[in-house]
């Protein structure tokens, strides 16, 4: 089989097996998982494993997330496509490329120098002109850009970082796993509502450590 024709195969497999079978069904998160073309953002040799259901070493000990989980966290942000994101941990640049095809604008902040360069001119060449990205300590939000309809963290916090709060909208939304590295974490659905903070657990998870560098 020609390496487009079992990428198309297993991009399906992708869709049907990993996502709707396990409840993904929000129609938008299911076009633009389809959309985007994940084997751009892996390294070369692990191209043709591009859309198994599982997170894969990218440079400097990161991880490009697994397919399940940036589509989960996309489906809990309640995207309609007129909103303005800020994802925490740009990575590969994947996880934003899924939530441009869903919102207005996406703004990601990496805080390490190799990834970023690697992921700018990525999104860039393959259009994704609706993102913007910037080397920081992502915990501390991005007050210049603020305010947020949806924040969403793909790093794992050991707490909320106080900063979000001011810089979402109200009625906004901040997907965050919340919990120790090493045991894993709780993903949790923050919806601001009366200038306060309302919580809902969505369920176990596991991510790299958010590293907070003040
Ligand atoms: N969304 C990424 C996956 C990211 S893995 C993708 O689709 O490829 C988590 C990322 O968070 C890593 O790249 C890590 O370097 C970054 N990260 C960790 N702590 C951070 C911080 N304080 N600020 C910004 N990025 C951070």
């Amino acid at each position: 089989m020609a390496v487009s024709d079992h990428l198309a195969a297993s991009k399906l497999r992708m869709l049907e097996k990993h996502l709707k079978a396990r409840g993904i069904s929000d129609e938008r998160v299911l076009a633009a998982m389809q959309r985007v073309p994940r084997e751009e953002f892996v390294p070369g040799p692990l191209r043709s494993h591009a859309y198994d259901d599982r997170a894969l070493p990218v440079e400097l000990g990161q991880t490009i997330s697994q397919p399940y989980t940036v589509a989960f966290m996309a489906q809990a942000a309640q995207l309609h496509g007129d909103e303005r994101v800020l994802e925490i941990g740009t990575g590969t640049g994947y996880g934003a490329a899924v939530l441009a095809c869903l919102a207005k604008e996406v703004f990601t902040i990496e805080r390490w120098p190799a990834l970023l360069e690697t992921a700018t001119p990525r999104l860039n060449r393959l259009g994704f002109e609706n993102v913007c990205t910037k080397l920081e300590d992502g915990s501390l939000g991005w007050a210049e850009q603020s305010p947020f309809d949806v924040i969403v963290v793909t790093a794992a916090a050991e707490r909320l970082p106080a900063a979000f709060l001011n810089q979402l909208t109200e009625g906004g939304r901040i997907i965050i796993p919340i919990g120790d590295s090493g045991s894993g974490q709780t993903m949790i659905r923050f919806t601001r509502q009366y200038g306060e903070l309302r919580e809902e657990s969505l369920g176990r998870f596991s991510f790299v450590p958010l590293v907070c560098d003040l």
